[in-house]
């Protein structure tokens, strides 16, 4: 399925004069209560039969409505695919342009910005992802190490026990230095964020104020948690070990 790409936006993924590709981290794990990689189990989309794919003109819309990268920050390109039911895409151009902005904020201070380069949709079939061999499907012909792919999901089956999750970053099992994020339409405003801090290199957390601890009812709610500076020189650190060549890759993590 053809991407839509904005004229603007065809650029070179640029990061000073290093192009941007992506390397391989950690499959997430996702227990049974949290809001950012699990969630709780929700209905089941409509039968493929009904659904339907956005157009041309809803996918631009799409990339239109995001931000852009903030000014003078390293750029990150997305890719987003989107999947549809019988009433549209599931989610829409506010939700994604959220979850962009949150990213560009806490991204931000180790002068990392986001923006969606191009969006397509996903095939009806694709809508419900249930299963690992789903989530690898997903990434087949689609994965550019350029650009990173996220995937938005009607819904995003727990692979490890029964009920939803909200995000994964998910690794290929064929070939493991592929890797792209998973959403699905019921995630909050911080999961793609959280997802990016997997993949660049970030385990989960227990800090109360970090976006890498899922565990609700602690002192810090969750729509208000940043990166740890901690992880911020993580996440620097293995950025600027990275961008010694020409191309960013192999960046690792545990989660
Ligand atoms: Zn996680």
């Amino acid at each position: 399925m053809r991407a839509v790409r904005p004229r603007r936006a065809i650029r070179a993924l640029r990061w000073g004069g290093a192009a941007l590709l992506v390397g391989s981290l950690g499959v997430v794990a996702a227990p049974a209560k949290a809001r950012f990689c699990a969630g709780s189990a929700a209905g089941v989309d409509a039968p493929a039969a009904a659904l339907r794919s956005p157009g041309e003109a809803e996918l631009a819309a799409l990339v239109e409505a995001t931000p852009r990268c903030s000014p003078a920050r390293r750029c990150v390109g997305i890719h987003v695919f989107v999947a549809a039911d019988a009433a549209g895409m599931v989610v829409d151009a506010a939700w994604l342009a959220g979850q962009v902005t949150e990213a560009q904020l806490r991204f931000a201070p180790i002068e990392v910005s986001f923006e969606v380069r191009a969006a397509s949709a996903l095939r009806p079939e694709e809508g419900a992802v249930v299963s690992r061999r789903d989530r690898d499907r997903l990434g087949a012909g689609r994965y550019d190490e350029a650009l990173i792919q996220v995937f938005v999901a009607g819904s995003l089956a727990n692979v490890d026990e029964p009920g939803e999750i909200r995000g994964v970053h998910w690794r290929d099992r064929e070939d493991r230095s592929r890797r792209w994020i998973i959403l699905s339409k019921i995630a909050g405003r911080l999961v793609l964020t959280h997802e990016l801090g997997h993949y660049f290199g970030l385990p989960h957390s227990s800090l109360p104020a970090s976006v890498m601890n899922k565990t609700e009812g602690i002192e810090r709610p969750l729509d208000e948690r940043v990166f740890h500076a901690r992880e911020l020189k993580k996440m620097r650190g293995r950025l600027k070990a990275s961008l010694g060549g020409l191309r960013l890759r192999s960046v690792t993590a545990e989660g």
